[in-house]
């Protein structure tokens, strides 16, 4: 009788109740609040489920999942950069799953082969030029970049960022490791300049004549494209894009991507949350305001990426660059790559 009264008054006062069965999701995601949260709240709506979202830098949410261990109220990982998946893997936060519709929707080479994690969106490492300075002709391949010809024209940011790592991860697993230390160091000995700032920076340089082309993830020229800011809009537009090694292996890959959590206590939900976000309306939002590509094949793709054309990926299982990380961190350091 004093607990109904208590809820009674607690509910008069309009103070959240305690309600214990209305089901719910963690989601903890180092992608921004809007990049992800209408999808999630879509399928919350859908379903009458409380999707709780927490944002934060990717390495910092992996942390923190380490700190809490079992008590983590986290049901699952969103993150960038398969070398961060990896990471989450080998740290332990994760539990494998798998579902038909999961193996049926994401390419094999876009998954963990233990079904750890999963790709949601797919994004290329590509070359961006200025064309009043650099002939298209001119550009072949990322193994190119080491000629003499870009002798102090090449920006790129710096080696502690992960999407170097990963291209430098799949330049050793095609090439092996003393091809690519021979390559890297003539690559590193064509900088304009010492790495500093992120991908949009390094276009921003490019615009501004301070290099002749970086090397840079698709999405963030994508995104300066369709910017609210007029000056950053107009810098894109004064540069184009270049598919590497197009003549060979293929553009460079790579995935942002979902993981359960070891100790999810929401698994089941989880998991049909993630089926959710490889079904055709998820991928084409997704993708679409992430200016990155679906993981899913056939699902259409916005008016910029059109713009870009086809062009042919690298078919290397991206888990392969994540099990490389620390051999492309090593080489990176042994090229004086700052
Ligand atoms: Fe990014």
């Amino acid at each position: 009788m004093l607990r109904h009264l208590f809820v009674f008054a607690t509910a008069l006062l309009g103070t959240d109740l305690p309600l214990a069965d209305k089901p719910e999701i963690n989601v903890y995601s180092a992608r921004k609040e809007a990049l992800i949260k209408p999808l999630l709240d879509r399928f919350g709506a859908a379903r009458q489920i409380d999707i709780n979202l927490v944002t934060g830098k990717g390495d910092a949410l992996l942390t923190r999942l380490q700190a809490e261990g079992p008590n983590s109220p986290a049901d699952m990982l969103i993150t960038t950069d398969v070398g961060r998946l990896q990471r989450a893997k080998d740290a332990g936060v994760l539990r494998a799953f798998s579902r038909p519709a999961l193996l049926a929707n994401i390419p094999a080479q876009y998954r963990d082969s233990d079904g750890y994690w999963y790709g949601l969106s797919l994004r290329s490492r590509v070359i961006v030029y200025a064309p009043d300075r650099v002939e298209a002709d001119a550009l072949d391949s990322y193994e190119g970049l080491a000629d003499d010809a870009w002798k102090g024209r090449i920006c790129v940011r710096s080696s502690a960022n992960i999407y170097n790592q990963s291209l430098v991860a799949g330049m050793i697993s095609h090439h092996g490791v003393q091809h690519t230390d021979t390559w890297l160091r003539a690559f590193v000995g064509n900088f304009a300049r010492p790495p500093r700032g992120g991908d949009r920076d390094q276009i921003k340089a490019v615009a501004s004549g301070r290099c002749d082309l970086a090397v840079v993830n698709s999405y963030y020229l994508g995104a300066m494209l369709n910017s609210n800011n007029d000056r950053e809009k107009a810098l894109a537009q004064q540069v184009r894009l270049f598919w590497p090694n197009q003549n060979g292996r293929g553009a460079h890959m790579n995935v942002s991507g979902i993981g359960i959590t070891q100790d999810a206590p929401n698994r089941d939900l989880a998991i049909q949350l993630v089926e959710f976000l490889v079904s055709d309306e998820a991928q084409a939002w997704y993708a679409k305001v992430n200016h990155e590509y679906p993981v899913k094949v056939g699902v259409p793709i916005g008016e910029t990426l059109a713009a870009w054309g086809p062009f042919k990926a690298d078919n290397l299982a991206v888990e392969k660059l994540g099990q490389l990380n620390k051999a492309a961190v090593k080489a990176m350091d042994r090229a004086a790559w700052d």
